[in-house]
């Protein structure tokens, strides 16, 4: 189940995470939290679904569909964050213990474009990194979501979300200035997983919700949150060295890869 807006460029948002799924071998049912109007350039506005609504649309499909894994995208306000929480709780309390839930915190575009209606920080912190399996941050979202007072290193910073209940948290690397993307995959042991991929040419539309899609749908389908992060950043990379020029702006992953 993936919960997220909809990006009409088709490069980020739940057309990525439905591809991503795909090629996986998977298939995606979609919660909208949000219609967004952008182009692969910029974000110019959105339109955010009441949680009731969210809600609804996941009632809907849990009372029919055999969920076997929950990705959070752009979740757009405080409300839906912490009402989303709620409704996790209440499931992994009966009907699905197991079901593992990768959070993607989207908190701006990649080109920095806000898409969210206020803070959604604290409402991370509170209600939805403490239930996740896996947060799956950029650089500087994971420290826009630690406390201010843990972000001296990025080792500190993750820590930080480990210690809110967060059992992974999985950094990318991509918004760096280094040669290399390198990825690191944290638990409260340390570092359980660290790889480095050759930064790419150009930039891209939507590589986040590509990564944390693909990691839900191989914990989907059983692998291990070491595992299922491997194979998903083979993935990406894979889809964002083939991706296409599209649009004006940024690069549109090709996630048929
Ligand atoms: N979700 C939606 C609906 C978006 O529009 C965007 C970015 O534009 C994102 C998520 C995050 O995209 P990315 O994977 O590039 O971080």
């Amino acid at each position: 189940m993936v919960i997220g807006g909809l990006d009409p460029s088709g490069g980020a948002g739940l057309q990525a995470d439905i591809e991503s799924a795909m090629a996986a071998g998977c298939h995606a049912v979609t919660v909208l939290t949000a219609a967004t109007v952008q182009d692969s350039s910029s974000v110019h506005d959105f339109a955010l679904m009441e949680p009731e609504w969210v809600l609804a649309q996941a009632n809907a499909i849990m009372a029919d569909f055999d969920v076997a894994a929950i990705k959070t995208g752009m979740m757009g306000s405080s409300a839906n964050i912490e009402a989303l929480a709620n409704w996790y709780k209440a499931q992994h309390s009966n009907a699905s213990p197991d079901t593992p839930l990768v959070v993607d915190p989207v908190l701006a575009s990649n080109q920095g474009d806000e898409l969210a209606a206020d803070d959604l920080a604290p409402a991370y912190r509170a209600h939805l990194l403490p239930l996740a399996t896996v947060a799956t941050p950029n650089t500087i979202e994971l420290m826009r979501l630690a406390p201010e007072t843990e972000t001296e290193s990025e080792e500190d910073a993750a820590n930080a979300l480990l210690a809110l209940g967060c059992k992974n948290v999985l950094v990318t690397g991509g918004h760096e200035q280094t040669t290399d993307v390198e990825n690191k995959l944290y638990d409260k042991t340390g570092i359980i997983s660290r790889l480095s991929w050759p930064r790419l040419d150009h930039e891209y539309h939507g590589s986040g919700c590509t990564l944390a899609s693909a990691v839900a749908a191989q914990m989907a389908l059983g692998e291990t949150i070491k595992q299922a992060v491997t194979i998903a950043q083979g993935y990406t990379q894979q889809s964002l060295s083939k991706s296409d020029h599209l649009g004006a702006g940024q690069w549109i992953p090709n996630r048929k890869v």
